[in-house]
């Protein structure tokens, strides 16, 4: 995943190839975390690409199943880059009570719930940990 360009993401998945949607994953695919539409528009160039532009190429993205879109605090929709083919419920989140900050937690598989196919037919599975993330932590550690 991370040695593919943006321009390669997008023509693997068949989407529209524009210089702003190129920039946007770019974005995405540098980011460490999770980012809101406020940050991934702050991160754009804004005469190239508008808020709005930025929230229909989002929405493309998450068709095309290679963005995932997780609900923060407060409401805020917070969207990361995931081409594991899951639609981004591959894995939980993390967040931080101290600083906000959301993570992605790829190196962790989402947990089975024996059982549970049997009597739904479930189309979605979220998970969500919340604590301290390490710098929070030792931060609290040293005062
Ligand atoms: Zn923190
Ligand atoms: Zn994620």
């Amino acid at each position: 995943m991370t040695e593919k360009s943006a321009a390669a993401i997008l023509r693997k998945y068949g989407l529209k190839h524009t210089a702003g949607r190129e920039a946007l994953l770019d974005l995405l695919r540098k980011a460490e975390r999770p980012l809101s539409h406020r940050e991934i528009c702050r991160g754009m160039d804004p005469m190239r690409y508008d808020p709005v532009s930025v929230y229909r190429s989002l929405q493309s993205f998450i068709a095309a199943g290679i963005v995932h879109r997780i609900e923060g605090d407060n409401r805020t929709s917070l969207y990361a880059l995931c081409t594991c083919g899951s639609g981004g419920h591959c894995h939980p989140h993390f967040f931080c009570r101290s600083c906000g900050k959301c993570e992605c937690l790829k190196g962790l598989a989402m947990p089975e719930l024996p059982g549970l196919n049997d009597r739904y037919v479930v189309e979605e599975k979220r998970y969500y940990i919340r604590g301290l993330c390490q710098a929070c932590a030792a931060e609290n550690s040293c005062s």
